[in-house]
């Protein structure tokens, strides 16, 4: 794969480091695996309320992003997330894209619990100084074997091919190389070391480990592994799911989970309390822009949220629509794409029907998911659907 020439110094945006958009800074707060405590997501809720508008936006990464933040509050967020055990390294703070299987170890779907991987891969990603230079969109996904973020573009992932065998994935691709699941999170940290590395080698800007020439064979080459390599899985062989569906998941253990989607991925600070008070341990942030509330005895809680405007009809045809910020917060956004979108919900409207689909204010499509989607660009002059070029 040839090299593009990225021309623009990355700017992916950090809970430090905001970005100025149209209606204020946006702040960016990556939380490795989408695993928050409740008391965690009150401070984010109540760091929305007094210092954005109000609201959480969920990303396709499982982050949060506060908007609408005045200069300079960038600090009082910071002091915050640091008390809240959200920043545990200022100078780490971008490269921590972490994507864990939702409900790892309590639902059916997976051959073994990826959740203490998380932890121990954050830890690794913090301790290396050297680290903090991996670009702002470097992502690791830890897949259980259910396939629900295996696919979703990690360039590098652990991927459980059984309850002892761990299947080392490069930019979404089976490497061969394999591991116990004790030694998976080490060899995840040092495919990472060898992406920056080539990386250098190469004097190449890239962003993504598929954006290096040959990337995913030389970080390969780079590395030594105790367990003999494999006959790597064929892109079809490496298992692709769906999100975990909305609504009540059974667990292993007897009691309940809730998955709650978020309507546009944007949480209110009451939503998010709420979510806070019906957890009895963590949440989970999913990619799929929801919210997993495990180890719960019943599911009463359900009724409760879904007053409250969350989703937990996996039939809704809220699963079906993400959208970009669009007016007002994004300058470049030709239209305001989430009133228009939550219009079409609404009066059963949708343009591509029963499509996964992705509203965006303009060509470059930000937020949109991987996979099968169709497009709903903004033109000006209503809306154009399919795949427009970007
Ligand atoms: S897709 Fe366009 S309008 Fe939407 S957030 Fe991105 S740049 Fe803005």
């Amino acid at each position: 794969m040839s090299t593009p020439i990225r021309d623009r110094v990355d700017a992916c945006p950090g809970a430090l480091q905001t970005h100025a958009a149209a209606d204020g800074g946006l702040a960016r707060v990556r939380v490795p695996g989408g695993l928050l405590s409740a008391d965690q997501l009150r401070v984010l809720a109540t760091a929305a309320r007094d210092l954005g508008d109000g609201a959480l936006e969920l990303t396709s990464r499982g982050s949060l992003q506060l908007r609408g933040l005045p200069v300079g509050a960038e600090v009082e967020l910071g002091g915050r997330l640091a008390a809240a055990g959200l920043l545990p390294s200022a100078t780490h703070e971008r490269v921590r894209n972490v994507l864990a299987s939702t409900l790892s170890g309590r639902t059916a779907g997976g051959v073994l619990d990826v959740t203490p991987w998380v932890a121990a891969l954050d830890a690794g990603l913090c301790a290396d100084p050297a680290l903090a230079d991996l670009p702002g969109r470097y992502l690791a996904t830890l897949d259980d074997g259910r396939g629900d973020v295996a696919g979703l573009g990690g360039d590098v992932g652990l991927l459980a091919l059984d309850g002892g065998t761990v299947a080392l994935t490069l930019a979404g691709a089976d490497s061969g190389l394999r591991a116990a699941p004790a030694g998976a999170v080490t060899l995840a940290l040092a495919a990472t070391r060898a992406f920056l590395a080539e990386r250098t080698a190469q004097a190449s800007s890239a962003w993504r480990l598929a954006e290096l020439d040959d990337g995913p064979a030389r970080v390969a080459a780079r590395l030594t592994t105790t367990a003999p390599p494999a006959e790597a899985l064929s892109p079809a062989g490496v298992p692709r799911a769906r999100a975990t569906p909305a609504g009540v998941v059974p667990q292993r253990d007897g009691r309940t989970a809730l998955v709650a989607v978020v309507p546009l991925g944007r949480l209110t600070a009451d939503q998010a309390d709420l979510l806070a008070d019906t957890a009895t341990a963590g949440l989970q942030v999913t990619p799929g822009r929801a919210v997993a509330v495990p180890d719960l005895p019943y599911a009463s809680a359900a009724a409760v949220l879904t007053a409250a405007g969350l989703v937990l009809d996996p039939d809704s045809p809220w699963l079906l629509v993400t959208a970009c910020a669009g007016r007002p917060g994004c300058a470049k956004s030709l239209a305001d794409v989430r009133a228009d979108a939550t219009r079409a919900v609404a009066t059963g409207a949708l343009p591509a029907g029963g499509a996964r689909q992705h509203w965006a204010g303009c060509g470059r499509r930000c937020g949109r998911p991987r996979g099968e989607v169709v497009d709903v660009v903004a033109t000006g002059a209503g809306y154009a659907i399919g795949t427009p070029a970007g």
